[in-house]
């Protein structure tokens, strides 16, 4: 399993080194997520042609663990499947939720050192923002 140095290192190098926390001018999903109880904001952008996410970006403010998510995120649902997506951030709450199998964990790549939250209450918030806007914005898809 992960240490505690891993996971720092990991949440360090996605606040310094973002790959995805830029503007995205072709993006045709577009959502806002806030998390009041930190300060966390992210306005999240998508391009996804013939139900596959072929690019995404995000934007916002925030504490490390809120901004690390998102690109940590993005890292992963980038080519895959709107459903993928749904079903890989299914997979990511309910191992915040302490709800998940080992083979799942390893679904989530690097996302999977962010299970250490769930220890964190006051922190889950943060950590899930990304992933909530994300289904947010699929679901409202669904519906129009
Ligand atoms: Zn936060």
């Amino acid at each position: 399993m992960q240490n505690k140095t891993f996971y720092n290192e990991i949440l360090t190098d996605h606040n310094l080194h973002p790959e995805h926390k830029h503007e995205l001018e072709n993006a045709n999903f577009e959502m806002d997520g806030v998390n009041p109880s930190c300060g966390d904001e992210i306005r999240l952008k998508l391009r996804v042609d013939d139900g596959i996410i072929t690019d995404g970006a995000y934007v916002g403010n925030g504490c490390a663990i809120s901004q690390a998510s998102a690109d940590i995120m993005l890292d992963l649902i980038i080519g895959k499947t709107k459903e993928e997506a749904m079903r890989l951030s299914d997979i990511f709450l309910r191992m915040i939720k302490g709800n998940v199998t080992d083979e799942e964990l390893e679904e989530l790549e690097e996302a999977s050192v962010l299970q250490d939250i769930s220890h964190m209450p006051a922190r889950v918030k943060c950590a899930v923002l990304g992933w909530h806007t994300m289904e947010e914005m699929f679901k409202e898809d669904k519906e129009s």
